[in-house]
């Protein structure tokens, strides 16, 4: 069994796996999520500081939720976060639809480019070698 103390209300809880908080920080967190979304599915244009109050939650765990994707604005919401690589706005997520398709690309370029060759060099090559050694002694 592994107990650990919830990071949030600091009481002992049996550790399962996942974030460090005890099933009652976690159901309420759980609930607050439902809340938010439910908020901002109601009012799409709704400002952060509108929402965090509303809600009772902090602007940065609206944060995490959108960088999670489990949150979504609307394209007329102000609320935004930034792409990690370059800085748009984004509604959810962690990059920009522009950074992700590029990244996707590098990654199919980089899969689809053989691995540099490994193979070890003809014999031939090391004989020429002790050759040009022995030559030059
Ligand atoms: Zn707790
Ligand atoms: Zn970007």
């Amino acid at each position: 069994m592994d107990v650990r103390n919830c990071r949030r209300c600091g009481r002992m809880f049996n550790y399962l796996g996942g974030p460090p908080i005890c099933k009652v920080c976690k159901d309420i967190a759980e609930e607050r999520f439902q809340v938010t979304k439910e908020y901002i599915r109601n009012h799409p244009k709704a400002p952060v500081q509108e929402i965090t109050h509303e809600c009772d939650v902090s602007a940065n765990q609206i944060k995490q939720w959108v960088r999670e994707e489990r949150l979504e604005f609307s394209k007329d919401s102000p609320i935004g976060v930034e792409c990690e690589n370059c800085g748009a706005t984004i509604r959810t997520g962690r990059f920009c639809k522009d950074c992700k398709e590029h990244m996707s690309d590098s990654l199919a370029k980089a899969v689809a480019k053989p691995e540099p060759a490994m193979a070890p060099k003809p014999k031939m090559k090391r004989k020429e070698h002790d050759a040009m050694h022995f030559a030059r002694k």
